[in-house]
């Protein structure tokens, strides 16, 4: 049987109040952020971690992020390096996820790490999250708010679709302006490419590594999976086919016909849960050229058609 409908509710003052109530209360909440919609509840509470993970239906083997206010809170749970402190302070608030040494008094529980020394944090630029750290005061674990190894959500109602009444509230705040998860970075090497590029943030490419190398459960071959059969580099569709588009190739509904990277990596989840959607039995996607931004769409396409 569907789950019954979540409560949604715009984003304001009624909504981030209602939302803090219930991380007060260890529950957990959606709230749109720069990159994806997040499944927000409080770091430092062993229960509501462990609601996250059983919300998902997460592996907890696959440890969190972790939502700061600013560069002091992060400082307050990391041992930050001239490095890293020389990125955080270029890119946050962004769409940067740093993975650092865990202080061992930092507060965090110890579900968020699943049980690892480091931990990823980052200073999102988003209102509603900035809103809602703010308003908790203290750090919040927020994974991308959708059924474990589901299509990641940038609309309230792909939240709504994959998690249902498992979620006390959604935050609605309208589209993600980046619409990928962010980029994660550990000692100047990109662990998951995102919407700030190796160009954008001066570090070497991200390296597709082999499946025995895995060093963060994000990097597992399969994720961000529609239920459908994916083609990729695809011109031109098979009849049962729903093809996603780029440029040139139009297909049944574009990620930019101008050819814009930026605009596609903002549709593309939501052209994904559309094509998903469907009444076709596959999907296709055009040729999405493999630089800037194109580097992480190519690389959740990837995952995507992993079976
Ligand atoms: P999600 O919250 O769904 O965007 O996924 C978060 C991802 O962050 C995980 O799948 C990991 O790849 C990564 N991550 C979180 N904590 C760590 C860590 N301590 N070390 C390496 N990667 C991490
Ligand atoms: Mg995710």
């Amino acid at each position: 049987m569907a789950d019954p409908a979540p409560r949604i509710l715009p984003y304001g003052e009624a909504a981030i109040a209602e939302a803090t109530a219930a991380i007060a209360h260890g529950d957990v909440v959606a709230t749109p952020t720069e990159t994806v919609y997040g499944l927000a509840g409080d770091a430092t509470r062993s229960d509501a971690v462990a609601a996250i993970y059983a919300a998902k239906g997460r592996p907890s083997f696959n440890p969190l992020i972790v939502h700061v206010a600013d560069l002091a809170a992060a400082e307050r749970i990391a041992v930050f390096d001239d490095r890293a402190r020389g990125l955080a302070t270029r890119f946050w608030p962004g769409p940067l996820t740093l993975v650092l040494p865990l202080r061992a008094d930092a507060g965090i529980a110890r579900a968020v790490t699943a049980g690892l020394d480091t931990i990823a944090l980052r200073v999102p630029g988003h209102r509603a999250m900035q809103a809602l750290l703010a308003a908790c005061g203290r750090p919040l674990a927020a994974p991308s708010a959708n059924a474990s190894n589901a299509i990641s959500p940038t609309r309230a109602e792909h939240v709504a679709a994959s998690l249902g009444a498992r979620v006390a509230l959604i935050i609605d705040d309208g589209a993600c302006a980046a619409g990928l998860e962010s980029t994660i970075v550990h000692d100047g090497v990109i662990l998951r490419p995102g919407p700030l590029s190796s160009e954008a943030l001066g570090l070497p490419a991200f390296r597709v590594e082999t499946e025995g190398e895995i060093t963060a459960p994000g990097q597992l071959a399969s994720h961000y999976a529609p239920r459908k059969p994916l083609r990729l580099d695809v011109a031109s569709r098979k009849s049962d086919e729903w093809l996603i588009g780029f440029g040139e190739v139009m297909g049944d509904a574009t990620l930019s016909a101008s050819g814009d990277l930026i605009e596609a990596a903002a549709k593309l989840f939501d052209a994904l849960h559309r094509a998903d959607a469907s009444d076709r039995a596959g999907i296709a996607v055009a040729p999405i050229p493999d630089h800037g931004i194109g580097a992480a769409i190519n690389d959740r396409l990837r995952r995507a058609a992993h079976r």
